[in-house]
C-alpha cells in the first residue's frame, strides 16, 4: 500500500513514496527553487540520486514533474493506480485542526486563511494539493498539521503574557512546531520501554538545524518551545530562539531596521551561525571550538546549556520524567553535544553511558545501568508518520504499528 508523502515549502518540494505496511521508502525526491530558471530536481535514494536542471515555475510544475518521474519513463516505480493516497505536511492548522483529515475544499479554505500565520508555507503547501488534485483528482488525500499535536495544550502554556486582545484580534499565542515529529518520538519511546504513553511523562528533543523540545505528560503534549513562529525557543542553527524581546525595537530603532530586516537576522543570521562567526552547522561549529576559536566554544556551551535549561523547566512542570528523548540531525549524531547537555544531571538520577553515547547504531538506549530516567536515541521520521495518518484515515478502521527504519549517517 504506497502512500505519496508530500511536504511543499516556499521554494522546494520534497516527495516520498512510502509502502506504509513496510515502512520501506520507495522513491524519494525533492525539487529545489521552484519559481526559477535555476530549479533542480534530485530524485532517487542514497547513491542513486540523480540531479536534473530544469525550471519549475511554480509548484504546480513541480509537482507534475514529481508525478511523471514516478509513473513515467523506464525508472517508474509505480502507476497512478499504484499510489493508494497523498498525504499532505501542512505547517501550520492553527486553532481549526487538532489531528490530521481528510481533505475537502472546506479544509483547504482554512489552510489558507491560515496563510497570514505562515505565509512561506501555507500558500505553496495549497498549492500542491490544488496541483495533486488536479493530476489524480479521484486520489484521495489528506492534510497533517505540523501544529495539530500541540492543540490540547493548556490555555496558560500557549497564552503569552500580552493584552488578551491580541489572541482574540490576530491569533498571538503559543502554537507549537515539528508536532507529527514529537508524536513519532513519543510513539516509538512508549514501544521501545513497552510502557503505554498514557503511564509514561517524556521530554522529547528534536535537534536539527531547527530545533524545540516538548513535554509530552501521560500521552498528552503540555509545553513545546517553539511558539507563535518557529523562530521561539532554543538556540537553533541561523535562527536566535528566546532572547529578550526589548532586543527587537533596540536594533530596530539603533540599526535602522524594518519588521522585514529584523525577522531576517533573527532567522537567518543568528542561532550558532551568528553567535560563532563560523557556520550554521553543529559539525564546522564543533571543528572549529576543537581548534580553539573562542565564539565556537562560546555557541557550542550556549547551545548545549539552551537544551538543559528547557530539560530542567520540563522535568517541574511534569513532576518528574521517565524518558528523555534525542532526535533529528544533532540529537541522533552528535556524541559531545549530548555529553554537554547531559553533564551535571547525574544529581538528579540521570546519567550518560559514556560508551554507550559513542555507539552508533539504530534507536538505542544510552543511558547509564545506573541512570533512573532512560535517555533514548530515536532517528525521527516525519515522513513515514504522515504516510501513516494518511493510511489510517483513508482506511478508517485500520491501525499500522510503527516500525523503525532508515539507517542514522554515519558521524
Ligand atoms: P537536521 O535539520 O535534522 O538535518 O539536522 C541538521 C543539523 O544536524 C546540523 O546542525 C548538522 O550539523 C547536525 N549534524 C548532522 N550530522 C551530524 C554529525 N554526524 N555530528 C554532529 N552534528 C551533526
Amino acid at each position: 500500500m504506497n502512500i505519496l508523502v508530500i511536504n511543499a515549502g516556499s521554494s522546494s518540494l520534497k516527495y516520498q513514496l512510502v509502502d506504509v505496511v513496510t515502512g520501506k521508502v520507495i522513491a524519494k525526491g525533492l525539487c529545489e527553487q521552484v519559481g526559477s530558471e535555476e530549479s533542480t530536481h534530485k530524485h532517487g535514494i542514497d547513491d542513486n540520486e540523480v540531479v536534473h536542471h530544469q525550471p519549475l515555475p511554480d509548484h504546480v510544475a513541480a509537482m507534475n514533474l514529481v508525478l511523471e518521474t514516478l509513473t513515467e519513463g523506464d525508472d517508474a516505480v509505480t502507476d497512478f493506480d499504484g499510489i493508494a493516497a497523498v498525504g499532505h505536511r501542512i505547517v501550520h492548522g492553527g486553532e481549526y485542526f487538532d489531528r490530521s483529515v481528510m481533505i475537502d475544499e472546506e479544509v483547504v479554505a482554512k489552510i489558507e486563511k491560515l496563510k497570514e500565520l505562515a505565509p512561506l508555507h501555507n500558500g505553496p503547501a495549497v498549492d500542491g494539493i490544488r496541483a495533486c488534485q488536479k493530476l489524480m483528482p479521484a486520489t484521495p488525500m489528506v492534510a497533517v498539521f505540523d501544529t495539530a499535536f500541540f492543540q490540547t495544550m493548556p490555555p496558560k502554556a500557549y497564552m503569552y503574557p500580552l493584552p488578551y486582545e491580541f489572541y482574540e484580534k490576530y491569533g498571538i499565542r503559543k502554537y507549537g512546531f515539528h508536532g507529527t515529529s514529537h508524536r513519532y518520538l513519543a510513539q516509538r519511546t512508549a514501544a521501545i520501554l513497552e510502557e503505554d504513553m498514557r503511564d509514561l511523562r517524556i521530554i522529547t528533543c528534536h535537534l536539527g538545524n531547527g530545533a524545540s523540545i516538548t513535554a509530552i505528560d501521560h500521552g498528552v503534549p503540555i509545553d513545546t518551545t517553539m511558539g507563535f513562529t518557529p523562530l521561539d525557543g532554543l538556540m537553533m542553527g541561523t535562527r536566535c530562539g528566546s532572547i529578550d524581546p526589548a532586543i527587537v525595537p533596540f536594533l530596530m530603532e539603533h540599526e535602522g531596521m524594518g519588521p522585514e530586516e529584523i525577522n531576517q537576522l533573527m532567522n537567518k543570521q543568528s542561532g550558532l551561525l551568528g553567535v560563532s562567526g563560523v557556520c550554521n552547522d553543529l559539525r564546522a561549529v564543533r571543528d572549529a571550538s576543537e581548534k580553539g576559536n573562542e565564539r565556537a566554544i562560546l555557541a557550542y556551551e550556549m547551545y548545549a546549556d539552551r537544551v538543559k535549561k528547557v530539560i530542567g523547566q520540563f522535568i517541574m512542570l511534569m513532576a518528574g520524567v521517565d524518558a528523555i528523548v534525542l532526535s533529528a540531525g544533532v540529537g541522533e549524531n552528535c556524541q559531545k553535544m549530548r555529553r554537554l547537555i547531559f553533564a551535571g544531571m547525574q544529581p538528579m538520577g540521570i546519567i550518560l553511558d559514556q560508551e554507550k553515547n559513542k555507539q552508533r547504531g539504530f534507536e538505542r538506549i544510552i543511558s547509564h545501568e545506573r541512570s533512573r530516567v532512560p535517555i533514548i536515541v530515536i532517528p525521527t521520521d516525519e515522513e513515514y508518520m504522515i504516510a501513516k495518518d494518511t493510511y489510517e484515515l483513508v482506511h478508517a478502521a485500520s491501525q499500522i504499528v510503527l516500525v523503525p527504519h532508515e539507517e542514522p549517517e554515519e558521524e
